[in-house]
């Protein structure tokens, strides 16, 4: 049949869709998280800007990896701003000890990352819910 000729051009079409969207969605995330925390100047979105360009050719060479994005983008700006910026974000568990610490993305290569801090291992937020309401 003629329509089986065509089918695996829509569906590559289908599954770049997938990926932009993902990685729409991964910006949109960190930026939040960001953006909650007063840093999102134009040097760091253009950071952020940086990871996802990495990571748009990362998740086509492996598509399944969609759904880890949002956490791997969340750790390369956390990198990237490590070097320029110093700790982000700060633990909001840990206010009484001298040394604030930054949260870690859990799962580091997974998909519903969260921040956790990993002193007490409170899961404080998801990405992109940094300073957001508790969720009940
Ligand atoms: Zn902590």
């Amino acid at each position: 049949m003629d329509d089986e000729r065509s089918a695996p051009a829509v569906r590559a079409t289908m599954d770049g869709m997938e990926l932009e969207q993902a990685l729409h969605a991964a910006r949109a995330l960190v930026l939040a998280d960001l953006v909650a925390d007063e840093v999102a100047d134009a040097e760091i979105v253009s950071l952020v800007e940086d990871a996802v360009s990495h990571r748009r050719w990362w998740v086509e060479q492996w598509p399944e990896g969609a759904e880890f994005v949002a956490g791997l983008i969340a750790q390369d700006v956390q990198d990237a701003l490590l070097e320029r910026y110093g700790r982000w974000p700060l633990c909001p568990v840990c206010t009484t000890s001298g040394d604030p610490h930054a949260l870690d993305v859990e799962p580091e290569l997974g998909p519903d990352p969260h921040w956790v801090c990993p002193k007490t291992a409170v899961a404080v937020a998801r990405v992109g819910r940094l300073r957001a309401p508790l969720e009940t």
